[in-house]
């Protein structure tokens, strides 16, 4: 007998303009997923069904919530986004983190912090040395992924729902 598929709830998080859209957008087309809009699709949500390790996983990706405490809480995970070159975007990843870790979502939830954007290596104005130092003080991960080149975004999609099993295991 098949079993259901489980559905979990990502929440993307960052400031405006950091590529949240652009993202899912990338996670619609990976290689190894199978995409498509959900009846629902209001608070732009997207669900994206995924085969890992033999196992299908649905991820509902939502944007938009970070002030409402009560739609945070509902979060199966968190993607905490923020631009490489844009400085006061990092600024505001890192308060993110402290509201979450305050609400107490962070020791229950896995949290990956991404810095997007790094195909503008130029520009670049947050080095990965500090990215990686913040995630380690608040216990995320830590990725560097550019939507626009699509570099690293499989890794993100499939990093995202392996932190969920293996929190979901813990817990
Ligand atoms: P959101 O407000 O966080 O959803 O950001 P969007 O996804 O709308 O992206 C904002 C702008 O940044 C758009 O013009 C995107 O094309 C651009 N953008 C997003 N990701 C990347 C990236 O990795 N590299 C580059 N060069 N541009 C990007």
């Amino acid at each position: 007998q098949q079993q259901p598929v489980e559905v979990f709830h990502v929440e993307m998080l960052g400031a405006s303009g950091v590529g949240k859209q652009a993202l899912i957008q990338q996670f619609r087309t990976s290689d190894c997923i199978n995409a498509y809009d959900g009846p629902e699709c209001d608070v732009a949500e997207q669900n994206i069904s995924i085969i890992l390790n033999g196992i299908e996983s649905e991820l509902k990706f939502t944007t938009g919530q970070q002030d409402n405490k009560d739609e945070l809480e509902k979060a199966d995970a968190f993607l905490l986004i923020y631009s490489c070159i844009d400085k006061e975007s990092f600024t505001r990843a890192k308060h993110i983190l402290s509201r979450l870790q305050d609400m107490d979502l962070i020791r229950t939830r896995p949290i990956i912090l991404v810095a997007n954007k790094i195909d503008l290596a130029r520009s670049r104005a947050v080095s990965s040395q500090d990215g990686k130092c913040v995630a380690c003080t608040f216990g995320a991960k830590f990725i560097e992924v550019s939507a626009g080149i699509n570099h690293n975004c499989d890794d993100l999609l499939a990093g995202t729902l392996t932190q969920i099993r293996l929190k979901k295991d813990q817990n």
